[in-house]
Parts: structure tokens; C-alpha cells; sequence
């Protein structure tokens, strides 16, 4: 693991190392408002591939706002998000740089997959459907092969003996299990992870969290992951990023921050949680 992060963020938190065509998302002067309460300050960060980033600070704070624009379920006012290379809300035509349409920002959005709190898989689909839905209505897979896969994934996630269940008829973490299952699907190069087991009952959280470790571990796929299960980021993280009023206070590897914050919003933040 690279110990290159880390220290007070003056300058651009960076997770990895690498050229700037290595890149696999970086926000520059990133901004987002609602209304007059501006949640995210002028954020510059940089993440290069199979980096695992946890992102901890206080409610409100603008975590779950940082997934939602690489989801591109929101836009920023200012600044420019970009992932693998390309920016989120712009897009070349003729030569000339132009706001993103629909097609770009679909391409895009294929790079990315997202767990939720509340699990939010569709109710009136069995678990497979639920996970070949996407693979076969936005890659364009045949269903055999995204059964195939599917099957996979449920194995993976301890759940192939459910495919023909649906959602409602299984546990909290068993619900959750499958929206990992029906991100990874999609191949995505980066997951996005949203407090995925604060709505679990606690005898259920473990077992989600010991399911993430092993794809952390043996996987090539990136993380971005807001939680508040602080020994979890311990094991999985390569950079804890601190947030508070908008922007990235303090970052570093997770024994650093865990153990020997340099900030003191940072110690204040861990020592009410931890
Ligand atoms: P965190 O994940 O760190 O708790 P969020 O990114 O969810 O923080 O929210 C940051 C701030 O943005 C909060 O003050 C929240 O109320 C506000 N916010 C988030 N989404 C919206 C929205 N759709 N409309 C208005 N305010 C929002």
C-alpha cells in the first residue's frame, strides 16, 4: 500500500501515484451550492486506480454530495469533474468543447457503480432480474449472459440459492448483498459506497462489511466510500480524507489519521465517533 498521501491538505489531496493520464477521477475547483448553503468549497482531489478511499467528517458535511456528482445524479455550479480521462459535464463535438448530452453522460455513468443506504432495488424483480436488468438494458448483454454472470456475483455474495427470490422475502443484508451484486455487474471501474449498512440491523452489519473487505482484497476496482464503521476503513482504506465545511481538511493513510491526526477538527470528529 502507498503511504504517498497524506498530511494537511493545502494542496490537492491525492490518493496514488501516477501521471496525470493515470488519473481515474479528479475534481477540480469543485463547487456545489443549494440555495445560499454551499456545500462544496473550490474541492480539488485526485484518485488513481485500485485506490480505496474512505471519506469520514461531520453530517452534512458534503460526502454523499461528492458520490451523487460522480453518479451524475447532480451537477456542480463550478469546477470540473473528471473520470478516466474524461469530464463528466462536457464533451468534444467538431473540435469544440460543449455541455454534455444525454449519450456522454450515459457513457460516462457506466464507469461508475453505487450502493445505497436504503438498498433501493426494485421491488417487483426477482434478484436476478434485479441484477441483469442494467447489464442487459444499458451494455447491451444477451440475458444468458447476464444470468451467467449474475450467478456469479450471487455466489460471490453468498446468495445463489436466491436468484428467484425477491427482494422483500430477504433480510436487510441479504438486500444489501444483492445491490453490491447488481453494482458489480456493470463492471464498473469505481464503486461508489453511501453508509451501505447504516440501515442494517447491527447483527447484520459484519457480515456486509466482511464482503467488502474480500472484494477490496480481490479485486482491481476502486473505492469511494462514505461510512462511519471507522474499523472498516481502517482495514480497507489506502487514504482516509477528512471532510468539514466543504473541503478536505486533512487526508492520510488510515494509521496516520486514526491514530495521530494533525488536525484538531479531525481528533474532535474521531474521538466522537470512535
Ligand atoms: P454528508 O453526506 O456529509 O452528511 P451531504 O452531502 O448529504 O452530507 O449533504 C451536505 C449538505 O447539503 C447538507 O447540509 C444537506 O442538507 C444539503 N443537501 C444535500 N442534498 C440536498 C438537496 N437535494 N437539496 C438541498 N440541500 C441538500
Amino acid at each position: 500500500t502507498d503511504t504517498d498521501a497524506g498530511g494537511r491538505a493545502q494542496g490537492r489531496a491525492t490518493v496514488g501515484t501516477g501521471t496525470t493520464a493515470d488519473e481515474l477521477i479528479r475534481f477540480d475547483r469543485v463547487t456545489k451550492r443549494f440555495g445560499s448553503n454551499t456545500v462544496l468549497d473550490s474541492l480539488d482531489f485526485r484518485v488513481f486506480p485500485k485506490k480505496h478511499v474512505t471519506l469520514i467528517g461531520p453530517s452534512g458535511s458534503g460526502k454523499t454530495t461528492i458520490l451523487r456528482l460522480l453518479m451524475t445524479l447532480l451537477k456542480p455550479d463550478e469546477g470540473t469533474i473528471t473520470v478516466d480521462g474524461t469530464p463528466l459535464s462536457h464533451e468534444e463535438r467538431n473540435g469544440k468543447l460543449v455541455p454534455a448530452g444525454e449519450k456522454h453522460v450515459r457513457e460516462v455513468r457506466k464507469n461508475m457503480g453505487m450502493v445505497f443506504q436504503q438498498f433501493n432495488l426494485f421491488p417487483h424483480m426477482s434478484v436476478l432480474r434485479n441484477i441483469t436488468e442494467a447489464p442487459v438494458q444499458v451494455l447491451g448483454m444477451s440475458r444468458d449472459e447476464a444470468a451467467e454472470r449474475a450467478l456469479e456475483l450471487l455466489d460471490m455474495v453468498g446468495l445463489k440459492d436466491r436468484s428467484d427470490t425477491y427482494p422483500g422475502r430477504l433480510s436487510g443484508g441479504q438486500q444489501q448483498r444483492v445491490a453490491i451484486a447488481r453494482a458489480l455487474a456493470m463492471r464498473p471501474k469505481v464503486l461508489l459506497l453511501d453508509e451501505v449498512t447504516s440501515a442494517l440491523d447491527p447483527e447484520l452489519v459484519a457480515g456486509v462489511l466482511d464482503l467488502l473487505r474480500d472484494i477490496a482484497r480481490t479485486t482491481d476496482i476502486t473505492m469511494l466510500c462514505v461510512t462511519h464503521e471507522m474499523s472498516f476503513a481502517r482495514d480497507i482504506s489506502d487514504c482516509v480524507m477528512m471532510f468539514d465545511e466543504g473541503k478536505v481538511i486533512e487526508f492520510g493513510h488510515p494509521e496516520k489519521m486514526f491514530g495521530d491526526p494533525e488536525q484538531e477538527r479531525t481528533r474532535e470528529f474521531l474521538s466522537a465517533v470512535l
